[in-house]
């Protein structure tokens, strides 16, 4: 039989800022999306304050006079790295793994011997112990039911009493009775179900399908003609018929776009000009990870639909020559766009750089190139050469550590960048920004 395990986080960024700031521990806390607009993850604490996911930073502001909330800027540097050690120690898990998001990965678990709830409390702890982040861990017959089983095991560690308390933590369904696994199915709302959106779950429960024991004795057949293929899908999955593959490998990007709303309105070309270099900079480096090439660069620009200022937006499509991942390359297109669009006399609050018409960079259009000069020959080995050393010294020593000079300089004298008021530092990423323990 087919075995599979979800490894889930625990209010993950959260998580990632106590692993530094252990004082954090037992307190109401909540990081703050880009511009630190609104909450996009909360700890437990917080939740019970009321916080909702997703609500607006002003909305909960006074929390931290009355409850002594915590808000923090995202910090997805060092969220993204310590995504990267967890899923190191997870890959360790199983023979497959999927990295499913920033804080989930499943792991196909077919044909592992030994109690696999034992293993994967050791996981749990070894992932605690090393990185820091506590864990969920669901287990089942396919993806559906181990993100099941991972709801399961997560809402009785926060929950107590919602489910028995010796599935807290680690809950691994392929190893319980029939009849136990369907008494938790009857006690599981149905919205809670992998791929049940709220529309569907609403519909669901017109139709007195309540919990998710119910959806699982429904039909297949009549579920494809009432819902669609997807939702047929996922009954199937829940009645333990695998439906849904492992995905290895994720499938490379067909487009690749960096867009921000800047930290305060920006009037000037030269400032505009940092932003889409630096935009263009991140996507570039996307796209040679992704061992693509882009043929056209969109670039955009546009005033905010909530100030009351004069608007003004537009959109330009740059073509390449030929298709590139050269930095130099796409900057300068992205520039050029640029020039074209702006117009003096309005207040930017967003702009963002497409990358389209992706293609493998192995596809190498035969073309007599005129630029003599090995070394400024875009797309030339001595180019190659060039970018890759680029992206390894910005992986090395933080990003932006070498960038174009219409970047400009950076720091907080750039009066576009983001308003990150609450960011902690990037304690594994840069070496200036190292925690020091004193002992
Ligand atoms: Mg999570």
């Amino acid at each position: 039989m087919a075995v599979v395990a979800l490894v889930d986080g625990n209010n993950f960024y959260v998580s990632c800022e106590r692993v530094f700031r252990p004082s954090l521990n037992g307190q109401p806390v909540i990081v703050l999306s880009n511009n630190d607009g609104c909450a996009i993850a909360r700890s437990n604490e917080a939740r019970a304050c009321g916080v909702k996911m997703g609500q607006p930073w002003f909305q909960v502001k006074h929390l931290t006079e009355t409850h002594g909330l915590v808000a923090l800027s995202a910090n997805f540097e060092l969220y993204a790295d310590m995504s990267e050690r967890m899923a190191s120690l997870i890959a360790g898990f199983g023979p497959v793994q999927e990295i499913y998001s920033i804080d989930e990965s499943f792991v196909d678990l077919t044909g592992v011997r030994g109690d696999l709830t034992e293993r994967g409390r050791k996981l749990r702890a070894r992932i605690l112990q090393w990185v820091g982040i506590p864990c969920g861990i669901g287990i089942g017959p396919t993806k559906t039911l181990a993100k099941l089983a991972n709801h399961i095991a997560k809402t009785a560690e926060r929950k107590p009493g919602r489910y028995p308390p010796e599935l807290a933590q680690v809950c691994n369904l392929a190893a319980l009775p029939q009849a136990q696994v369907k008494s938790l199915m009857a006690h599981t709302e149905v919205g809670e179900v992998w791929g049940i959106g709220a529309r569907i779950a609403a519909q669901l429960k017109a139709e007195g399908v309540h919990d998710v024991g119910a959806l699982a004795a429904l039909d297949p057949a009549s579920v494809r003609r009432r819902w669609s293929v997807t939702v047929e899908r996922t009954v199937r999955e829940l009645q333990g018929t695998a439906c849904i593959e492992l995905e290895q490998v994720a499938p490379d990007k067909q487009e690749i776009a960096t867009t921000r709303s800047f930290g305060h309105a920006v009037t000037e070309l030269n400032d505009l000009r940092e932003a889409v270099t630096e935009f263009t900079t991140r996507a570039a480096q996307k796209l040679r990870g992704q061992h693509s090439t882009c043929g056209q660069v969109l670039c955009f620009i546009r005033t905010s639909p909530f100030r009351p200022d004069k608007q003004y937006g537009r959109s330009v499509i740059v073509p390449l020559i030929r298709p590139s991942a050269d930095t130099r390359a796409l900057v300068q297109a992205a520039l050029r766009g640029l020039n074209a669009i702006y117009r003096p006399g309005y207040r930017y609050a967003k702009a963002g750089v497409m990358l389209l018409e992706l293609q493998s960079e192995t596809i190498v259009q035969g073309e007599l190139d005129l630029t003599t000069d090995e070394a400024t020959k875009v797309d030339g080995p001595a180019a190659r050469a060039l970018m890759g050393t680029v992206d390894r010294l910005n992986d090395r020593y933080g990003r932006g550590s070498v960038q174009l000079a219409s970047a400009g300089l950076s720091g907080d004298r750039r009066t576009w960048t983001m308003k990150q008021e609450r960011r902690t530092p990037r304690y594994t990423t840069r070496w200036q920004e190292m925690p020091i323990a004193r002992a």
